[in-house]
């Protein structure tokens, strides 16, 4: 057996870095008053204990079991029901939702009426479609607590909510911004790329202390989400200047009538170009610049070539 040769990268800045998980795998912290946060330092979820019972907001399968133990955990703790009464989707992902099925019973689940339609396509029984679903806006009240849940458009995916917490300075909002590190792959495997990156913009439009972002180890900040919105704009402003300045007609000539050899070369070098000044400029500042920004840079350079025309020049 041969080992395959692995490329090293620079190290997570510590500021990247959340709390440690205990022994089960998991972290529960208190974000405000009776609204908690869960992680198994790559994925998060948050939950609100009321006196009529406990609200979940999100259920990754990789947290799992340890959503139960958690909320037992702190309900315990606080003397209040443990009983999960409502689940509410953020969007109908699988690595967000699929431990859905393990609060069963009674719980009502809430989502967007397309998280809805989605799941019904989707049809994985560790997603119970929600019953409760709405198009623009929902206010849920349980147990005294407001929560107020809204649609903006689509970004990440179509169905992607914001979760406000008007009484407890928190807003909850999924895949777009990943505290203190980068997108993943093509800007957080994300369907509507000009929706995405406007997102941030919307999340902040929000008054707000504290910030959910689904990944990774630790809550995020106001300065967090405009970190990320600089990033996204600086990788713009590099696709713009590398589409105007790499001359395509050398790849077309070597590649002749191999038309998409011709184009993987040219693009490649557009992305290549895009990506250096981004990580060297974000290389200690996010995790994972030097992993994941020339996947992001593609992404959006396809955006501003399809969504945007720019370089969509019509033949004379
Ligand atoms: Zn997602």
């Amino acid at each position: 057996m041969t080992s395959p040769i692995l490329p090293d990268y620079v190290p997570v800045p510590r500021a990247s870095l959340g709390p440690a998980v205990n022994d089960q795998g998991y972290y529960v912290g208190r974000v405000e008053r009776n609204l908690y946060w869960v992680t198994d330092g790559t994925y998060q979820s948050a939950f609100l204990t009321t006196r009529d019972g406990v609200v979940l907001f999100d259920a990754p399968p990789t947290i799992g079991g340890n959503l139960r133990r958690a909320v037992d955990e702190i309900a315990a703790a606080n003397g209040v029901t443990s009983t999960v009464t409502h689940l509410v989707y953020s969007h109908h992902h699988a690595d967000h939702g699929a431990a859905s099925s393990l609060f069963d019973g009674d719980v009502t689940r809430i989502g967007h009426e397309e998280t809805r339609r989605l799941l019904a396509r989707d049809d994985d029984p560790a997603r119970p479609l929600p019953e409760v679903t709405f198009a623009d806006r929902y206010t849920l009240e349980v147990g005294g607590e407001r929560v107020e849940l809204a649609w903006h458009g689509p970004n990440h995916s179509p169905d992607n909510i914001y979760i406000h917490f008007p009484g407890h300075d928190t807003l909850m909002f999924i895949d777009v911004v990943n505290a203190g590190w980068v997108p993943i792959y093509n800007t957080n495997l994300s369907e509507d790329v000009p929706g995405y990156m406007a997102a941030p913009a919307i999340a902040l439009s929000y008054p707000w202390t504290h910030f959910i972002s689904g990944h990774l180890g630790r809550l995020a900040t106001r300065e967090d989400v405009a970190v990320h919105q600089q990033y996204i704009a600086d990788i713009e402003a590099s696709a713009q200047e590398a589409l105007a300045s790499v001359n395509p007609v050398p790849y077309f000539m070597k590649y002749g009538e191999n038309a998409w050899a011709g184009v993987k070369g040219y693009l490649d070098e557009v992305t290549e170009r895009t990506a250096a000044p981004v990580i060297a400029k974000y290389t200690g500042v996010l995790a994972a610049a030097d992993v994941y920004t020339p996947s992001t840079a593609f992404q959006v350079m396809q955006s501003i070539r399809l969504d945007l025309g720019y370089g969509s020049w019509v033949h004379p």
